[in-house]
């Protein structure tokens, strides 16, 4: 089963001269699967993840999200399945800075008309499974950065979304807070989530089953990974 399936897909920016920022992209990624996606800066990643994640719609082409094509929705229907088929991950956080750690998990709920009991308990147990349990009253300033990038993993998790995004997640982390992210990416894929990693890092890259590399807009090449492909 297909979770995202993108096809002739063109981004075009008319800022003076047009920019394709995706010049024909068709790529399917299946349910419960792994993609790392690299690529130089300005070819296009950014732009593919903001389709995947319902935040703008194609020039040319199809984006179908868990099966709905997205540019055939209105703004409210594409909010809606932005909130319960996709989670970001932004590698600047986006906590709320006034809202402890809690809290910033429970917010996305919200939205999705949950009482105010559940949406406690379910915040509760996605700190937990992020190994912060005992920080569920720190404020985003009382928590160190891997932590907050933990904080927003949990709160991109917390509707139990189909489809998970994550753009650079590790960037400005030490080694062994990005082994941690990772390893909560792999335990979230085990557990049938599907993945989508952007990332110029490597070694990032090697957890998933391929690599979709852009340039200029295109797709250059997949790269498919070995079951258990180690870095290195
Ligand atoms: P990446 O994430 O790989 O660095 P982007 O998707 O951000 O690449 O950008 C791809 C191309 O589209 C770049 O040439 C960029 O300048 C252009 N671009 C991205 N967003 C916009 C925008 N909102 N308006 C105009 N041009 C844009
Ligand atoms: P890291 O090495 O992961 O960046 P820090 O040295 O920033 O960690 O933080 C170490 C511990 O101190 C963490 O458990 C964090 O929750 C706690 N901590 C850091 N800053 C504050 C603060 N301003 N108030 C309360 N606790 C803090």
């Amino acid at each position: 089963e297909t979770a995202v399936a993108l096809s002739n897909v063109r981004k075009t920016y008319r800022v003076g001269e047009p920019v394709h920022a995706l010049d024909g992209i068709s790529l399917e990624v299946a349910r419960g699967s792994y993609t790392a996606i690299m690529g130089p800066s300005g070819s296009g990643k950014s732009t593919l993840m903001n389709l995947v994640g319902c935040l703008d719609t194609p020039t040319e082409g199809t984006v179908a999200v868990g099966g709905q094509e997205i540019g055939a929705l209105g703004d409210r229907e594409r909010t809606r399945l932005r909130g319960t088929e996709v989670g970001f991950v932004f590698q600047t956080f986006n906590l709320m800075p006034r809202l402890n750690a809690l809290e910033n998990v429970a917010l996305p709920q919200l939205f999705q008309g949950i009482d105010r009991p559940e949406r406690r308990d379910r915040a509760r147990d996605l700190l937990e499974r992020v190994g912060l349990g005992d920080r569920a009253d720190h404020l985003p300033n009382e928590l160190s950065g891997g932590q907050r990038q933990r904080v927003a993993l949990a709160r991109a998790l917390v509707n139990d979304p189909a489809i998970v995004l994550a753009d650079e997640p590790s960037g400005n982390l030490d080694t062994d807070t990005e082994a941690d992210i990772l390893d909560l990416f792999d335990e979230f894929h085990e557990g049938g989530t599907t993945m989508l990693v952007v990332t110029h890092e490597r070694h990032v890259a090697e957890r998933a089953d391929r690599i979709v590399h852009l340039l200029d807009g295109k797709i250059e090449r997949i790269e498919e990974l070995d079951e258990g492909a180690t870095s290195g």
